[in-house]
């Protein structure tokens, strides 16, 4: 099936950056979110991030403009209905996704492709809660999304070919690079990422190392380009906290249970980099461990 216009519902870290993906790559995109104020910013963002493209000679100027004159924003859900393919990328809450999609569904075309951007939820759950359990899939990018090369395809369990086939096809029009996986809590990618942050938090909380120690520990010793902290903080805590329930419900298994400190800090609303306090206050000009 041939792809055009795409809708992304979410204007946050990811929203903003699969709107970016899609618009270089020459897809109309139509992004909408509940909040007026992050879509103003998803656009500055956006606009700065192909600036910086720009600079380091990966596009040039020309690209930067096209892509940006094919995003355009709406404060409404249902302008969405005539897209090809909807991306959701809100909140990862199950509450808020099904919501977004009974409001969504009876103004979508019918040929329209639904997927969720979600990072754990199961995607035949959410694809049960639409009129069209075999045009839905999940489709997994990775953050920051134009660095990242990856994209997860998830199958629910009455998804079509089809489907399957045009968003591996999306994906290669975008140069990214696709991996299949199974409708399991949290996939591929943060089934294994996951629990190693949750690990490092527990490490935290049980004082075997500092925040800075254990990043230290883990970029030096196993050569990660980001320790667990850090890059918790920017994948953000209350995301991070969510995955960790969907895969402790999920599974049933006590090796999934989140870290109390990592549900303090959500508690507390220190989220990481997007609320300038996780792991590490990023409100001065370095970083600076909380613990
Ligand atoms: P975020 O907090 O940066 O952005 C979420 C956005 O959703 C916010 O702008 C919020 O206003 C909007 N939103 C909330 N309810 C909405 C509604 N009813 N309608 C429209 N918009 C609504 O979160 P994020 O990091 O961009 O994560 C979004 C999704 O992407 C989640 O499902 C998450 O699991 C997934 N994801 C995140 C990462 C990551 O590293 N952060 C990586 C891959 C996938």
């Amino acid at each position: 099936m041939d792809i055009a216009k795409v809708g992304v519902i979410g204007a946050g870290q990811m929203g903003n950056g699969i709107a970016h993906v899609f618009a270089l790559a020459g897809y109309d995109v139509l992004m909408t979110d509940i909040s007026q104020d992050a879509l103003e910013k998803a656009r500055q963002i956006i606009a700065g991030n192909l600036d910086r493209q720009v600079t380091r000679g990966r596009i040039d100027a020309a690209e930067k403009d096209a892509a940006l004159a094919r995003i355009d924003t709406t404060p409404s859900l249902k302008d969405l209905g005539p897209c090809d393919l909807v991306i959701e990328a809100a909140t990862e809450r199950e509450t808020v996704k099904t919501a977004i999609f009974e409001d969504l569904v009876p103004h979508l075309a019918p040929h329209t492709i639904l997927t969720s951007n979600t990072s754990s939820i199961s995607i035949t759950r959410l694809a049960s809660r639409t009129d069209r359990p075999e045009k839905f899939m999940g489709f997994h990018f990775m953050n920051p999304v134009p660095v990242m090369q990856l994209v997860e395809l998830i199958r629910g369990i009455a998804t079509d070919e089809d489907t399957y086939q045009t968003l591996h096809a999306v994906v290669e029009r975008l140069g990214k690079t696709s991996a299949t996986a199974e409708d399991f809590p949290a996939f591929i990618v943060n089934r294994i990422l996951m629990p190693m942050i949750n690990e490092a938090v527990y490490t935290l909380y049980e004082g075997v190392g500092s925040v800075q120690s254990i990043d230290q520990a883990m970029k030096l010793g196993t050569n990660h380009p980001m320790g667990p902290l850090e890059l918790a903080d920017f994948i953000g805590l209350d995301t991070c906290l969510a995955i960790m329930n969907v895969l402790h419900d999920g599974l049933a298994d006590t090796k999934y249970r989140p870290c109390p400190l990592l549900t303090k800090y959500v508690e507390a609303g220190w989220l990481g980099r997007k609320t300038q306090r996780g792991f590490y206050d990023y409100r001065g000009e370095v970083p600076v461990p909380t613990r």
